[in-house]
C-alpha cells in the first residue's frame, strides 16, 4: 500500500474494531486487527484476480480506537462515534467479532434507508433473537440487522450451523447461498447481475465461513466451509455493485500459530479494498 494518505484524499479507509467482548466459545478477536494489518505487509499489493494494484489505492488507516472492555453498550457507542467520524468515506472494518457490524448498520441505514442491503458470509446464521439472555452479542447480530432493514434486504452466504429456530427462517429466504439448505453457490452471480442494481450494498465476512483447515484462526470454527478459490468468484461476480461499506470480523489470530489464517484474512481484505474502490 502507498504511505498513509489524509481522510480527505483517500478512496478507502481501514479502522480496526478490537472488540470480543460477547465471545461466548472462544474469544481474543479483539487480536484480529493488527494480525490483519501485519500480514498485509507478506502479500503482494498486486492482485492477479482483478488484474489491480492496491498500490494504486489510496487508503487511509484511522487505526483502533481504545475500547471501554467490559462495557458493551459503550464499545458499540465508541465504534459509532468512530465510524461516523469517518464517514461518508468507504470503509472497510476489521474486527473484532460479529457484533461489531450492528452500530456500523444501523449508521448505514439512517444514510442509506431502504436501499442498504447486507450481505453475509458466515459459517453460522446468527439469527438468534436473544444469546444467553443477551440481546445484542456476536450470535444475534443478523437478527438485529434483518429486523431492522429486512430479512428480505439480506443475504447469506455459505451458513451451516444454526438452532432449528434459525434453519427454519433460513429455509424460507430466498437469498441464502451455499450450506446445507442454500442455493448453489454458482447461483450468486444473480445479484451481481441485476438484482442489486441501485442498491447500497454492504458486505460482512465473518472468516468462520471458510473452512477451519484453512482459518483455524477463529472463535468458532466450523467444518465444511469454503476455500479461497470458491470465494474470489462470489466477491468477482459483484462488480459493478455499488459497496458501501465492508468489515471483516472473527479472526482470532492466538488459535493458529501457522499464520496462515491471518495471511487469507490479508488477502480477503486487498481483494475487498479493490472492490470496494472500483475501477481505479
Ligand atoms: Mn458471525
Ligand atoms: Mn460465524
Amino acid at each position: 500500500m502507498r504511505p498513509q494518505v489524509s481522510l480527505d484524499e483517500a478512496d478507502v479507509a481501514i479502522i480496526g474494531l478490537p472488540f470480543d467482548g460477547t465471545a461466548s466459545n472462544r474469544p481474543r478477536a479483539r487480536f484480529g486487527p493488527r494480525a490483519i494489518r501485519s500480514a498485509t505487509l507478506g502479500i503482494e499489493d498486486y492482485s492477479p484476480y482483478r488484474n489491480r494494484d492496491m498500490a494504486r489505492l489510496d487508503v487511509y488507516d484511522a487505526g483502533d480506537p481504545e475500547l471501554p472492555f467490559g462495557d458493551t453498550a459503550a464499545c458499540l457507542a465508541m465504534i459509532r462515534e468512530e465510524y461516523t467520524r469517518l464517514s461518508p468515506k468507504k470503509i472497510a472494518a476489521l474486527g473484532g467479532e460479529h457484533l461489531v457490524t450492528w452500530p456500523i448498520i444501523r449508521i448505514l441505514y439512517e444514510r442509506y434507508g431502504d436501499s442498504l442491503f447486507v450481505i453475509q458470509f458466515d459459517a453460522h446464521a446468527d439469527l438468534r433473537e436473544h444469546y444467553l439472555g443477551v440481546r445484542e452479542c456476536h450470535a444475534t447480530v443478523m437478527n438485529l440487522i434483518s429486523g431492522l432493514i429486512g430479512r428480505e434486504n439480506t443475504a447469506s452466504v455459505g451458513v451451516r450451523s444454526g438452532t432449528a429456530e434459525e434453519w427454519a427462517v433460513l429455509r424460507n429466504h430466498p437469498r441464502v447461498y451455499g450450506g446445507p439448505s442454500g442455493r448453489p453457490l454458482s447461483t450468486f452471480g444473480e445479484l451481481g447481475c441485476g438484482l442489486l442494481a441501485g442498491r447500497k450494498v454492504y458486505l460482512t465476512i465473518d472468516l468462520d465461513v471458510f473452512d477451519p483447515s484453512a482459518m483455524p484462526g477463529t472463535g468458532t470454527p466450523e467444518p465444511g466451509g469454503m476455500f479461497f478459490p470458491e470465494f474470489i468468484p462470489l466477491l468477482q461476480s459483484l462488480d459493478g455493485v455499488d459497496i458501501v461499506g465492508a468489515d471483516i470480523v472473527e479472526l482470532a489470530p492466538d488459535y493458529d500459530s501457522s499464520g496462515i489464517s491471518a495471511a487469507l484474512a490479508g488477502t480477503v481484505l486487498r481483494e475487498v479494498l479493490l472492490l470496494m474502490a472500483g475501477k481505479k
